[in-house]
């Protein structure tokens, strides 16, 4: 059986630092923002190259909390509307609509699954404060249209980043390159904790003394609220892991992109669309690899069959979510595709090149 994430194997590669550390924590009875925060909220700013990094308790809680923060900081208000992909992931949507803001969705284009820039002008209304953008799949979505329009109408860009550290466009990596962005370490992403975690990364210094805020019950000094903040810290433990975890990023990340060759190079079939290689400035991270085809259910019952897990990311575009009931009239026919055909296929670290070459006969097969 070739799974689709064998998350234990992912972490026993580490077994020996990580239940070092693990003990360490256990022992130290420091459990909250210590030093193993500090120390990886540390790292992880050095590693993105921005001036601050601060953990959170997850992913959608880094969304939450920039845009929560912008709010306070008198940037937004709610009712103000944030441009966003289509056909992200539903945390996206769900940060934005969660602080009263209103989600406004764009197509992505087929070939990058990423926003189409040429469509977020005509969606700009004298409301619009920020777009969202996100790099799905781990390939960087930027250019320098997108910054015109976003410099020329005043718009915040906040960066989804969940699915891309270390991915970088013109040698800037994703967290860097907007004003603010949201990582999360889910155990499945690409830097994985023992449980949820996340973080924000911004250069802005206000956004960041806010979010830490906001985050630890709106409190700077204890017992003292500024904002009717929330609890969304990164515990010590999770920290310590993604510290350990971080230094191998880059050579678990060169490892998926290895794979990706192979598959990219390796199959031929009529029946499957690969995912475009991105060119020159854009360094691709691979979290999924994502192929596209018409007999999708087909595909993913013969797979299955030949003991090939694979995923769908993601069978339901937010706009037919009944979470979502006022976006269900609307139609985005690209997203409805990308969500029709869409399937992922094993990649990981973890993989040898005999799974990967098991998996590409399969697809020529098909
Ligand atoms: C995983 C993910 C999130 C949410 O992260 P959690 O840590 O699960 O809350 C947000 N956006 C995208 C694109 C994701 O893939």
């Amino acid at each position: 059986m070739i799974k689709f994430l064998d998350l234990q194997k992912i972490n026993l590669v580490h077994q020996d630092e990580i239940e070092n550390k693990l003990l360490e924590v256990f022992r130290s009875g420091w459990y909250l923002l210590g030093n193993e925060v500090k120390n990886f909220e540390d790292n992880l700013a050095k590693y993105i190259g921005s001036t601050h990094a601060i953990g959170v308790a997850n992913g959608l809680d880094a969304l939450r909390l920039i845009l929560r923060a912008y709010i306070e900081n008198g940037v937004m208000q709610k009712g103000d509307e944030i441009i966003v992909p289509a056909n992200t992931y539903i945390a996206s949507i769900l940060a934005i609509s969660d602080n009263g803001l209103v989600p406004v969705l764009v197509e992505p284009t087929l070939d990058t699954y990423n926003i189409d820039v040429s469509e977020i002008e005509q969606k700009i209304t004298p409301k619009t404060k920020g777009i969202l953008i996100v790099h799905l799949y781990g390939r960087a979505v930027w250019s320098e249209e997108l910054q015109k329009i976003a410099t020329n109408n005043g718009l915040k860009i906040i960066e989804d980043n969940a699915q891309s550290i270390g991915a970088s466009w013109n040698g800037i990596k994703t967290g860097n390159i907007g004003d603010a962005a949201g990582f999360s370490f889910y155990p499945g992403k690409n830097l994985g904790a023992l449980g949820d975690a996340g973080a924000v990364t911004t250069n802005d210094e206000n956004l960041a003394n806010t979010i830490r805020a906001v985050a630890n019950y709106g409190s700077t000094e204890k017992y003292v609220n500024l904002y009717q903040g929330l609890n969304s810290r990164l515990d010590e433990i999770q920290a310590a892991v993604l510290s350990v975890k971080i230094k191998y990023i880059d050579s678990e990340n060169m490892r998926r992109k290895e794979i990706a060759e192979m598959y990219l190079s390796g199959i031929k079939n009529p029946k499957i669309v690969l995912p475009e290689s991105p060119q020159n400035k854009n360094e691709h991270v691979w979290h999924l690899f994502v192929i596209r085809s018409s007999e999708r259910e087909e595909l993913q019952k013969y797979l299955a069959e030949k003991d090939i897990q694979t995923l769908i990311h993601y069978p339901i575009p937010p706009h037919q979510q009944k979470a979502y009931k006022a976006l269900n009239d609307l139609t985005f026919p690209i997203t409805e595709k990308i969500h029709a055909e869409v399937l992922s296929l094993p990649i990981s670290p973890v993989l040898d090149d005999q799974e990967i070459s098991t998996i590409i006969a399969a697809l020529n097969d098909f």
